[in-house]
């Protein structure tokens, strides 16, 4: 028989409405998340759900190599970081800078992982119900 867990495991508050995932394990609401406590390994990451328009999106928020909120969305193989200037940039996660590069030449490197496609409404999505804690925690 299937139980279908309305609320958090650890405060009992109520989990988001959609949530899809709590008819088979108690989840944590996003008040319990460890938002202060991000790893700075995606393979560290505990795992949420993000409901976007008709799916769930699985996401692993962790800091990115430089310091900033990253959030991996399966099945992608790199994380969505979000700039401060609101851009959203996806590049490999062991990407490091080659030293004596032109600046102008490092300039172009970087904002060729800054995204423009259809991604960017994906990844800005993750990052708004990451923000206003409108997701549920999966493990
Ligand atoms: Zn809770």
């Amino acid at each position: 028989m299937k139980i279908r867990y309305m609320t958090c495991r650890t405060c009992n508050a109520a989990l988001p409405e959609k949530s899809s995932q709590g008819d088979q394990w108690h989840r944590d609401c996003a008040e319990c998340y460890p938002k202060n406590a991000l790893p700075t390994s995606v393979n560290d990451a505990r795992e949420i759900a993000v409901h976007f328009e008709d799916r769930s999106l699985r996401v692993f928020p962790h800091i990115s190599n430089d310091g900033l909120l990253a959030m991996r969305l399966l099945p992608n193989m790199q994380s969505y970081v979000l700039m401060a200037n609101g851009d959203i940039r996806m590049r490999p996660n062991d990407f490091v800078m080659p030293e004596g590069l032109p600046i102008q030449l490092m300039a172009d490197i970087e904002r060729s992982f800054i995204l423009t496609d259809r991604r960017v409404a994906e990844a800005k999505r993750a990052f708004e119900a990451y923000a206003a804690n409108d997701f549920e925690v999966i493990d």
